[in-house]
């Protein structure tokens, strides 16, 4: 057996279909975020302006975060020292889960390393409690939800994604008395399109089925206290189980799931993803719960963030960009070839100095393969000019074709 054979000819195998990642090697510019600097290179490092940075709301930079995390650095030391059951339980983690179910108006809430970590673990396991269970999984669900559904070993049915009919159809072919649970996310992240979340509220309550919605790109972001689509939509009553990450417009790391006590007390007490891992460090936590209280209140972030990304996606619109349609903070641009989506992002960040990394296949599908961008509140309209008017001649000099300008 030939294992080094094996192996470059798995990597050769991403290479030769344009999606070999390359890391790009950055420091963030602390209080000067969307700047940064760039080690890649020969004569590094250079400033570079981020685009595709999921610190939405430049939280990760916030005075108010900075000091929590600092203070708690002091007070408590780096790590927690233990899982939640055995010595890693800080007061920090209990205050800081009673904060989430506050934002969602759910009893209880249960933190965890990652968001992808929340989502395997609380799908995998909840489906496992449930004998005979059914999941049904919007096609475009994230990777993590599509773990955790694997792991739990229960039966899947696939929708197409966001259709309801289909969903519907779906349900009703399954057996009146077998447990079913409807996996969907309100903000999906590559396109920048929202789930219609009564819609599905109203199929789960017909058919008597639990719903579980992934807010990880929603939460912080929408509604008057960031508690997501869920309370932007006036849903977040109606739906079983949410789940958001603490590393995006949260601007930290983590994640967590909130929903009523009980599931929250089955899910503490079967899932080896949260029982047999050290706790996040209360240094991370203390910086959430500043983030978390901080854009409960307040709405500035939010606002700058969304009308930011509506400038943005106007500029590329008019110069003829092909902006694909999103209805969020996602600025997603088609290019529909890997090769030419990793060129066109080395070329940006070689010549113009502006960092977006190409999305390709498995993330999205493959013909689909774009540049996502994410302005946030700190981008300046002189720089989403820059960089549209850097595109365009990218554009020109691939010889992509644009849009009649509008
Ligand atoms: N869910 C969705 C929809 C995501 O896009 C991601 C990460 O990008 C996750 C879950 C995982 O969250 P985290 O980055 O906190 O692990």
């Amino acid at each position: 057996m030939n294992y080094d054979q094996i192996f470059d000819q798995a990597i050769d195998r991403l290479h030769e279909e344009g999606r070999y990642r390359v890391f790009i090697d950055i420091m963030r510019n602390k209080g000067a975020y969307p700047n940064a600097r760039c080690f890649h290179g020969h004569n590094g490092p250079k400033p570079i302006t981020v685009w595709c940075s999921n610190d939405y709301l430049a939280m990760g930079q916030h005075p108010k975060v900075i000091a929590a995390m600092e203070k708690a650095l002091h007070d408590v030391g780096a790590g927690s020292g233990g899982t939640r059951n055995i010595g890693g339980n800080t007061h920090l983690h209990v205050e800081l889960e009673a904060e989430l179910a506050d934002l969602h108006g759910k009893e209880a809430a249960l933190l965890f390393t990652s968001g992808y970590v929340s989502n395997d673990a609380t799908l995998s396991t909840l489906a496992r409690l449930l004998p005979g269970c059914v999941i049904f999984s919007d096609e475009l669900n994230h990777a993590s939800m599509i773990a955790g559904i694997r792991n739990s070993g229960c039966e899947k049915r696939v929708f197409r994604h966001n259709d309801m009919a289909h969903l519907e159809e779906l349900l009703a072919a399954e057996d009146e008395d077998c447990p079913k649970l409807i996996a969907f996310e309100s903000v999906y992240s590559m396109d920048g399109d929202v789930a219609p979340l009564h819609e599905i509220c109203d199929l789960a309550e017909k058919y008597n089925a639990l719903t579980y919605i992934d807010e990880v790109h929603a939460v912080g972001m929408y509604g008057e206290r960031g508690g997501g689509i869920s309370e932007r939509d006036d849903a977040a009553r109606r739906i079983d189980i949410i789940e958001g990450t603490l590393g995006k417009a949260f601007g930290v790391m983590g994640g967590y799931v909130a929903t009523n006590a009980k599931v929250i007390d089955c899910i503490r007490s079967y899932a080896p993803g949260f029982i047999f891992t050290t706790s996040l460090s209360p240094v991370l936590v203390a910086g959430v719960l500043a983030a978390v209280k901080h854009l409960k209140e307040s709405s500035e972030e939010r606002d700058a963030q969304q009308a930011n990304a509506a400038t943005l996606k106007a500029m590329m619109t008019e110069a003829g960009l092909p902006v694909m349609p999103s209805e969020t903070h996602i600025v997603p641009l088609l290019v529909g070839d890997p090769v030419k989506a990793k060129r066109i992002s080395d070329i940006l960040l070689a010549e113009y100095g502006a960092y977006v990394q190409p999305i390709n296949f498995p993330t999205v599908p493959r013909g689909t393969e774009r540049l996502r961008f994410t302005p946030g509140p700190m981008h300046t309209d002189a720089m989403m000019r820059e960089l549209t008017d850097a595109l365009v001649e990218v554009w020109d000099r691939l010889e992509l074709e644009l849009r009649q300008a509008a």
